[in-house]
């Protein structure tokens, strides 16, 4: 896999994810005018006499000022009219309720890629087409392929089998590995049971792979910072399992038993959050002398990108819904990334969290979703805070350069 094939990924992810949002803004629109209700008074009033009406809010903290579309009825718009201009200013000083959406989001090109993988296994394999079942061979994925309930749910409906144990597969079946990756050990022994293999691991897991494998060659240990349960961490170490020590937090450099002249090399799981990974950094600079890092930090561009949305997004909003699973890591730091700024964000991985919470309280709601959560999911939850909770959908995005 080359760069210019992640790039293709990436813009193709984009694409994607433009052609979903222009979608979403159509559909929405036709809803509103199928429905027949007025978007200031709600009473329904029939498509016929409705007519659209640009809604300004104003965003805090600068960004843009440019507006919905909504339905209104001739009554409300010729009320409006009636409005002085102090009333005027005060409606845009305190808008209805918005949500805004944080770009990018969802999909990185890193599960997209894997995703596709399996989903042209599976029909490799016969199982998209009306074939005998006999006919069709089972394809197992090693752990989940990405960490999300509704991507391993739909696959597995396409014919997937996912396993937690090699030994639960059998010999010579077809086996793929997830975007997370698997140890040099896990390869070995998928080889001995005669498994064909398809690789989807994520290319930047791959290069921190490549990392470790180069800093084997030299004499320092191996320090990965990143939570010890994570398929990739566990990857990762794999590469060099008795010169690999993980690391989760600072507090964990202090209980280190390396002498602070011993030179020492660090690598860093692609998802973590970069506030946490400089804590631990500082930390490590504070303890030895000779360090040893790739030129540039392995959290990927993909999870940079999707914070520095968040970060932005959450200065605007009172809070901030985070679509994704409990065991998503880049899921987790998006929340967390959202609270540095002492904001609220709340993880929702399941339409049933929705209505766990309150949401009248807020008057402007952020919603952003993990590299591994599906586009279709966003846009669930979307129409169900905009018809169930009342919230207008604000189209522009908070938009930050991707891919930097
Ligand atoms: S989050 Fe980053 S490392 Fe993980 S799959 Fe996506 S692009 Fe790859």
């Amino acid at each position: 896999m080359t760069w210019f094939d992640i790039q293709k990924d990436d813009a193709h992810v984009k694409r994607e994810r433009a052609k979903a949002r222009d979608l979403r803004q159509s559909a929405w629109w036709q809803q509103q005018c199928q429905a027949g209700v007025c978007h200031y008074c709600k009473q329904t009033v029939g498509a016929d006499a409705l007519t659209m009406d640009h809604v300004v809010p104003v965003a805090r903290g600068g960004g843009s000022t440019k507006g919905n579309i909504v339905p209104c009825c001739n009554d409300c718009n010729s009320k409006k009219s009636l409005k002085t201009p102090a009333e005027q200013i005060l409606d845009q000083l305190f808008p209805k309720k918005t949500l805004r959406i944080a770009d990018p989001h969802g999909f990185c090109s890193g599960v997209a890629r894997a995703i596709r993988m399996a989903e042209s296994a599976l029909t490799a394999c016969g199982h998209s087409c009306p074939r005998p079942a006999q006919q069709s061979e089972h394809i197992y994925c090693l752990n989940e392929i990405v960490h999300n309930q509704h991507v391993v749910a739909q696959l597995t409906a396409q014919g997937m089998k996912f396993v937690r144990r090699l030994e639960d597969i059998p010999e010579g079946a077809r086996i793929l590995f997830s975007a997370h990756g698997v140890s040099p050990a896990v390869r070995v022994a998928a080889a001995r049971r005669g498994l064909r293999v398809i690789d989807a691991t994520c290319p930047f897991v791959e290069k921190v792979h490549a990392e470790v494998r180069r800093f084997v060659a030299t004499e320092a240990t191996i320090i990965c910072i990143g939570h010890r349960n994570h398929e990739e961490v566990i990857g990762v170490a794999g590469e060099a399992p008795d010169r690999t020590i993980v690391v989760e937090n600072a507090q964990e450099v202090e209980a280190l038993d390396i002498p602070p002249e011993h030179p020492i090399a660090v690598v860093t799981q692609t998802t973590l959050g970069a506030t946490q990974v400089d804590a631990v950094m500082d930390a490590l600079r504070k303890r030895f002398t000779t360090i040893a890092s790739p030129p540039h930090s392995d959290i990927c561009y993909a999870t940079r990108d999707r914070q520095n949305a968040v970060r932005e997004l959450a200065k605007r909003c009172d809070c901030v819904i985070v679509l994704g699973s409990a065991n998503s890591s880049n899921s987790q730091r998006l929340a967390e990334t959202a609270r540095e700024g002492g904001g609220t964000a709340i993880l929702i991985s399941e339409m049933t969290d929705l209505d766990r919470h309150d949401w009248a309280p807020f008057r402007t709601l952020g919603i952003t979703s993990g590299a591994s959560t599906p586009e279709a999911f966003l846009d669930e939850v979307v129409e169900a805070l905009v018809t169930r909770f009342h919230f207008s959908l604000f189209i522009e995005p908070v938009h930050t350069v991707e891919g930097t």
